[in-house]
């Protein structure tokens, strides 16, 4: 097909879910919960391997117990790396798969299989398919945030805190590229580099619903907070930041500024972190509501949500909820994830 000629792109309408809340615990209750889970955990060499934006409890529970708490590209290091036969991924569904991908032989369990995410169901691969066919001279670079299917159907996968490098060492070596399933983090790249890319036109529900007339507002209520932004937000938010950057990135920038208040604008899952490694720091959220805001999320992302440590003690016991990827879309899929970890090794020596 001609590439001057692309197909006009309707994207599946993602639907926010609903979901029972989780049911609160006393005290006692969730001590004699996370006991619970410790022992089973124990028993079965599993560990628990938790995202920055899921419930606190379920955070602290990874790190008591020699799992971890990270962004998608640490979490699916700390799997490979580590010795444990069953990993409990405790985030969204294509981080269990990420880690299925990566770890073949250890059984993955999830707490919710339900739990997915907007950029991943927005990129659906038979529509994602035929729109790479229309750029057969263009690398695909797509996001963690996708299926596996996506994935084997790319070159690269990239995380938020390596994007912007692999993107500039492509267009360093003359590539052209298409970019999915995040457009603003796509603007956002693009402007940051001037490379011109084909972008999918996708969004994250949480990001989407930062306001940038709301967070005007809010700044000169607290002059001296630095604004810390993901790029997932739009770029009228993007461009009242002082840190634009990965969750990681944020978290370090909470720890190492000088700055006592914080207006951050990415899930607040992610304050649990951010106040064990700077307690006495005043974290604020950026307001989601404003002109136009219909704030399905508010800043809290429903899928996260899904994880509880209920759901957690329960995969244990039952062994349900495991994610299966059929070995040679596995095979497939695994080829752009390690061209990523291996590139980001580079960069780490
Ligand atoms: S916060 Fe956004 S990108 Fe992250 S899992 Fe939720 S919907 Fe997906």
């Amino acid at each position: 097909m001609d590439e001057t000629t692309p197909q006009p792109l309707i994207l599946p309408k993602v639907t926010v879910p609903e979901h029972p809340p989780i049911q609160e615990l006393s005290g006692e209750e969730e001590k004699a919960l996370k006991n619970h889970i410790k022992e089973l955990l124990h028993q079965q060499n599993a560990a628990l391997v938790a995202h920055y934006y899921t419930d606190g409890k379920i955070q602290d529970l990874a790190e008591e117990t020699g799992g971890c708490v990270a962004d998608s590209l640490e979490m699916a290091r700390f799997g490979m790396e580590h010795e444990a036969r069953t990993l409990v991924v405790a985030g969204v569904r294509f981080m269990g798969e990420t880690s299925k991908i990566l770890n073949n032989e250890k059984r993955v369990l999830m707490p919710d299989l339900a739990a997915t995410c907007s950029l991943d169901d927005c990129c659906p691969i038979d529509l994602f398919s035929d729109f790479c066919d229309q750029y057969p001279n263009h690398k695909v670079v797509v996001y963690a945030n996708t299926s596996a299917r996506v994935k084997a159907r790319s070159d690269w996968v990239v995380t938020s805190g390596i994007a912007l490098a692999i993107v500039k060492h492509l267009a360093e070596n003359g590539e052209k590229i298409i970019w999915a399933p995040d457009r603003h983090l796509g603007q956002y790249i693009q402007n940051q580099t001037g490379i011109e890319m084909i972008i999918w036109p996708g969004s994250c529900v949480v990001h989407e619903e930062f306001r940038a007339v709301a967070l005007q507002r809010i700044r000169r209520l607290h002059p001296a907070a630095a604004v810390l932004v993901h790029p997932e937000s739009p770029q009228d938010v993007i461009c009242q930041a002082d840190v634009v950057g990965s969750t990681t990135a944020l978290i370090k920038a909470v720890a190492s500024m000088p700055n006592m208040e914080f207006i951050i604008a990415t899930d607040a899952g992610i304050f649990n972190k951010m106040r064990q490694i700077a307690p006495g720091k005043t974290l604020i959220e950026a307001p989601t509501m404003g002109d136009g805001a219909t704030c399905q999320s508010c800043a809290h992302c429903p899928w996260m949500e899904m994880n509880s440590l209920q759901k957690v003690a329960e995969v244990l016991e039952t062994g349900q909820n495991e994610i299966l990827v059929d070995a040679e879309l596995a095979a497939k899929a695994s080829i752009p994830i390690r061209r990523m970890i291996d590139f980001s090794r580079g960069i780490r020596l």
